[in-house]
């Protein structure tokens, strides 16, 4: 048999701009692709069904792909220490090429596979993909990780940026008989474009409603390309406002790798490069700043493992947080009666996916004001986000919590004033609490609906002014008996 590559799809489900598939191409066109339905992710608790949905809706495109270009990709199920060393040896792949993750679990993973392939003299080769610049390319002048977002940028902005790939031509098919062999060997091969539709019907893995975006790569270059054409001119101004479709929709495309990085950014260059005034110039550099936080998050999570695990702060894993469950639970459903934060939550209740402003509001909702700890808000954020991502979810709770990366030492949100200057009509308030359709903004806004006109919907749980005054007291409190030199996170 002719020597084949290997090549190991995970968080970037796409064909063109894959770093590491198509440096596999040009290696050897006899290339497969494979993608292994990890049951350690599939069992994990924080795993959402909308973003499983998501998922397995990008594979057959993939798969389509890579018949089109002459190859093949493979789906299977089980543990990839076992599976992809397994299927290496029955396609006696030379080598398995694959791109880097930061997430703590799949550096792990990694890190075993690659030991399993190279003891079966196995080549393996790595490539960092979905960043623009690896953890290893950007360190503070004394050699340190970044840990505040202004420098970092500052650094960030200023590197070449690597320009998009092409996609792999010309692959080599593997011969029918090489393939029963293989079969042989792994009989439960799937093929994505039959088998995903089948694993997402099976009980427990069920999305029943839309998907918050598009699935597929044609389908996120599509967005991708409206919103280039349409809107970031205007995202500055836009962006903070939920009723407005003035973001980009594409953090699950981001997240899964359906959207290569070098692409998306190459297309804000050259947005930039036709706008027309500097308030479009300015459009587009607000979304690059974006970016940039997706890559600061990735980076720290990288730098700093335990950030999966608790807080970046030293001393914050035992800030004296109330967790009454009956407030979580409100706050989860959407009926904690403060109709901007009710309405976020039911927003992502509904649709898998909520409006960043939002993110932000009801995050220092349950911190701030319920005095809930913020990791149950990320897990539950995790279990019902398309684009649940470890490293920008983490990242945006410890923001919100004060226990993360953010110089602020304390940051309260008021959910009134916020919606007071995001949803001044109102207008996405009424869209997910239909039933204050007829009530009037200002009364929205304020959340000081008269009995009357609220029907079912619940009066406010607790009072911001009385619990910020609370939070402000335990915060000062629990500071001041926080032992001096508490040691905080350590790098890896
Ligand atoms: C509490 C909280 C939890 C969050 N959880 C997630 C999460 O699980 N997954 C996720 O992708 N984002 C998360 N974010 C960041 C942000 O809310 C989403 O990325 C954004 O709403 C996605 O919408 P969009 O694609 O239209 O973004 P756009 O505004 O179009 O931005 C473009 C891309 O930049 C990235 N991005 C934008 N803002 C941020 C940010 N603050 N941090 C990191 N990356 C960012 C995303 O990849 C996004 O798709 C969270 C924010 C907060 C405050």
């Amino acid at each position: 048999m002719k020597q084949t590559i290997l090549f190991w799809h995970r968080r970037d489900l796409r064909f063109s701009d894959n770093l590491g598939l198509y440096a596999a191409s040009q290696q050897n066109p006899r290339l497969v692709g494979v993608f292994c339905l990890d049951p350690g992710i599939l069992a994990r608790e924080d795993l959402a069904p909308v973003r499983l949905a998501y998922l397995l809706e990008c594979l057959p495109e993939l798969a389509r792909r890579y018949r089109d270009a002459g190859g093949r990709l493979v789906l299977l199920r089980g543990a990839p220490q076992e599976r992809i060393p397994a299927l290496a040896q029955a396609l006696h792949a030379a080598s398995v090429f694959w791109n880097e993750d930061v997430e703590p679990y799949s550096r792990r993973r990694d890190t075993e596979v690659e030991q399993v392939l190279r003891a079966s003299g196995t080549g393996v080769c790595r490539f960092w993909d979905q960043l623009l610049h690896s953890p290893q390319e950007l360190y503070t002048g004394s050699g340190q990780a970044y840990q505040v977002f202004g420098p970092f940028w500052r650094k960030w902005i200023r590197l070449p940026k690597p320009k998009p790939v092409g996609e792999p031509r010309g692959l080599e098919s593997l011969l029918p008989s090489e393939w029963r062999a293989a079969q042989g060997e792994i009989p439960e091969m799937l093929d994505p474009q039959t088998d995903c539709r089948s694993i997402r019907r099976q009980a427990g893995l069920n999305w029943k409603g839309d998907l918050p975006a598009a699935p597929g790569e044609a389908a996120s270059r599509q967005m991708l390309h409206e919103f280039m054409e349409n809107r970031i001119a205007s995202y500055h101004t836009q962006r903070n406002f939920p009723a407005v479709a003035g973001t980009s929709g594409l953090s699950a495309a981001f997240h899964l790798g359906v959207l290569g990085i070098r692409t998306a950014w190459a297309a804000s260059c050259r947005a930039e490069r036709q706008s027309f005034s500097a308030g479009a110039s300015e459009g587009v550099q607000t979304w690059q700043q974006e970016l940039c936080w997706r890559e600061f998050y990735q980076h720290a999570l990288w730098h700093f493992p335990g950030l999966a695990d608790g807080a970046f702060r030293p001393g914050w894993d035992r800030f004296p947080w109330e967790n009454r469950e009956d407030l979580f639970h409100a706050w989860t459903r959407g009926e904690t009666g403060f109709p901007m934060v009710d309405a976020a939550m039911r927003q992502l209740n509904s649709t898998g996916w909520m409006h960043n402003r939002c993110r932000m509001i009801v995050a220092a909702f349950l911190t701030k004001d319920l005095c809930i700890d913020w990791r149950w808000g990320e897990k539950y954020f995790m279990r019902h986000l398309a684009d649940g991502d470890l490293a920008a979810n983490n990242g945006g709770w410890q923001w919100s919590a004060s226990s993360g990366m953010d110089p602020k030492p304390l940051r309260i949100f008021n959910p009134c004033l916020q919606a007071g200057k995001y949803d001044p009509r109102g207008d996405y308030i009424r869209t997910y609490l239909p039933e204050l359709g007829a009530v009037d903004a200002s009364l929205l806004i304020s959340g000081n609906i008269p009995a009357g006109q609220r029907g079912n919907y619940p009066p406010p749980v607790v009072s911001h002014a009385q619990r910020q005054a609370e939070f402000r007291a335990l915060y000062a409190r629990w500071k001041s008996k926080l032992a001096p030199g508490v040691p905080g996170l350590s790098m890896a």
